[in-house]
């Protein structure tokens, strides 16, 4: 399948979750196994000369596309979890949506000194999400090689906000 295939399994939200944003609603793709598996393995060709010993993706839909990539790869597998969620010590950063803001956090033992990581989110739009994401990952020692998504919003010039880093994405709009 395609990655214009995988477009059309797509759905279009107008207007959520507040007036004027048009929302790329994954769960349709999702809920097909084909085009499940299609993004996940042509996510994994995009990243493939890459040299990475981990992913890490933010709550929620980073891990619903991080987590079987890191399977598919045979890495491991590091969340970005929402404030007060995970049970050890933590790292905190301010978690930026194209609207409203919140708190990520990250296991400090998580990600050893040096390790390299490829840090994954579903969709870029303006980068605030994945740029704390890289955040965390950075103050534990991590080194980001790269930064994946099923799906760019190019209007947005999230890339913009990356700069330096190298940007994959599978679907653009
Ligand atoms: P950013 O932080 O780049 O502005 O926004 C991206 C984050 O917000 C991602 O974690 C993503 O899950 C969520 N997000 C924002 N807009 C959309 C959208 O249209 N569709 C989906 N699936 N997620 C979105």
């Amino acid at each position: 399948m395609s990655p214009e295939q995988l477009k059309e399994k797509i759905r279009i939200i107008m207007d959520f979750p507040k007036k004027g944003i048009s929302f790329k609603d994954i769960t349709t793709l999702l809920k097909d196994g084909e085009a499940f598996k299609a993004a996940i393995k042509g996510l994994a060709e995009l990243v493939k000369e890459k040299d990475f010993d981990l992913i890490a993706g933010p709550e929620a839909r980073g891990f619903i596309i991080g987590a079987p990539l890191a399977f598919e790869l045979g890495k491991g597998f590091i969340p970005a979890r929402k404030k007060g969620k995970l049970p050890g010590e933590t790292i905190k950063a301010e978690y930026k949506l194209e609207y409203g803001t919140d708190i990520l956090e990250m296991h400090k033992d998580a990600i050893l000194e040096g390790q390299k990581v490829l840090v994954v989110d579903d969709l870029l739009a303006t980068g605030g999400t994945i740029f704390t994401t890289i955040e965390l990952v950075e103050k534990l020692g991590g080194k980001v090689v790269g930064v994946a998504f099923l799906i760019e919003l190019t209007e947005l010039n999230g890339r913009e906000n990356l700069k330096g880093y190298d940007v994959f994405s599978l679907i653009q709009y």
